[in-house]
């Protein structure tokens, strides 16, 4: 018996062609392997990290409340939480850069791949004194053209890199490099840009944005990570960036977890953000009630918009405001539900039922009086 026949309490193969009954199991048992693969390569690159808990350039441009932690040095209460992630798109991304990082070498003429780099900023203290805080990190490539510029390599999904063409450069992408650039200038180096490279996961495509760099942005950057100090006097109450257990990926996957949301907080449910007093629950039922007003006029004007645009030609449309792209994904097929359960009546079949819990019906009541 194999190791993954063992693993997965499998049968021991017999010898000769697959039975087509195991093969569910097989593939059941190979994509467990898969999310296994995936964990141990995040866990080792985790447990890699020196200075694990501290924070790091990375950092910066993430959660502002995990940035507090890290830097008051709470110590994480879910360290499982970040080793047991499979954090697939991200070990992608990690060997994405393995791949082509070294070739930028060869490639961009007078270039320098993976830099390690300490950001220095000069921190107030409660007694009225100073002291000197340094963020580690390592810059993806530092290039000596056009007056010096650091380079960093994303990668991202094409919807996201869609987003980032309409939208710009993510503010948390912007901190991180602008931290990198800042750390490079006090080595020495000059440097008059910080560019990014989006580089789309599934297809290779690639879009390219560029940013001046000059003394004010290092200032803001400086400043940036002087605010981070200050809210890690009280890191309990720096403000949240990202939505919490159940919605947010980062929240399921951030080592603090339960000091962040409480100690019943568990990774993919949003039950620790239910609220309990009635003036909060009134609160957080206007605002559902609010924007599923909004959402309602929004996907009223929104059909009628795509009805407009109907399904036309593959390809880019133009007006005096810029191009839009249409594409459309593969045709594919889906169960036809009503069909199926035609079907097995049809055959004698009991359609197999499981609990719906009511819907929430949020409406609007009396109004205060005003005054
Ligand atoms: S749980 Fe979410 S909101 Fe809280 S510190 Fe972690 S990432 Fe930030």
């Amino acid at each position: 018996m194999t190791a993954l026949e063992q693993e997965e309490g499998m049968a021991a193969a017999e010898l000769g062609p697959l039975p087509a009954a195991a093969v569910p199991v097989l593939a059941k048992a190979l994509e467990r392997a898969t999310a296994r693969a995936f964990q141990l390569a995040n866990q080792a690159g985790q447990q890699a990290r020196t200075n694990r808990w501290a924070l790091s350039m990375s950092g910066i441009g993430g959660c502002k409340r995990e940035a507090a932690y890290r830097l008051a040095g709470v110590p994480p209460t879910d360290v499982e939480l970040s080793d047991a992630e499979e954090a697939r798109q991200a070990m992608i991304g990690t060997w994405i850069h393995s791949g082509l990082l070294p070739q930028f070498e060869n490639v961009l003429a007078h270039a320098d791949i993976e830099l390690p780099v300490e950001l220095e900023v000069e921190v107030p203290l409660p007694d009225g004194g100073t002291r000197r805080l340094v963020v580690p990190g390592t810059a993806d490539c530092y290039s000596h053209v056009m007056g010096g510029g650091v380079l960093d390599l994303k990668t991202v999904n094409a919807y996201r890199i869609g987003q980032i063409d309409h939208d710009g450069v993510k503010v948390s992408h912007r901190w991180q490099v602008r931290g990198y650039a800042t750390a490079l200038r006090q080595l020495g180096l000059p440097v008059a840009w910080v560019a990014w490279l989006y580089v789309d996961r599934s297809s290779g495509e690639v879009l390219v944005a560029i940013e001046p760099f000059g003394p004010d942005e290092e200032e803001e950057t400086l400043e940036y990570v002087r605010r981070l100090w200050e809210m890690a006097r009280a890191p309990d109450y720096a403000p949240r960036s990202e939505r919490g257990p159940g919605l947010s990926w980062v929240c399921d996957g951030c080592a603090w977890l339960r000091q962040c949301w409480g100690p019943d907080a568990r990774p993919g449910d949003s039950a620790a953000l239910k609220v309990h007093d009635e003036p909060e629950i009134a609160f957080a039922a206007r605002k559902f009630k609010e924007l599923g007003d909004q959402i309602g006029e929004l996907t009223k004007d929104r059909e009628k918009w795509g009805a407009m645009v109907g399904r036309p030609e593959m390809g880019a449309y133009r007006d005096e405001q810029g191009e839009m792209i249409i594409k459309y994904q593969k045709d594919g097929e889906e169960v036809d539900k009503k069909a199926a359960v035609e079907q097995l009546a049809l055959l004698g079949g009991e359609v197999p039922m499981r609990k719906r819990t009511g819907n929430r019906l949020v409406q609007w009541g009396r109004k205060e009086p005003e005054g």
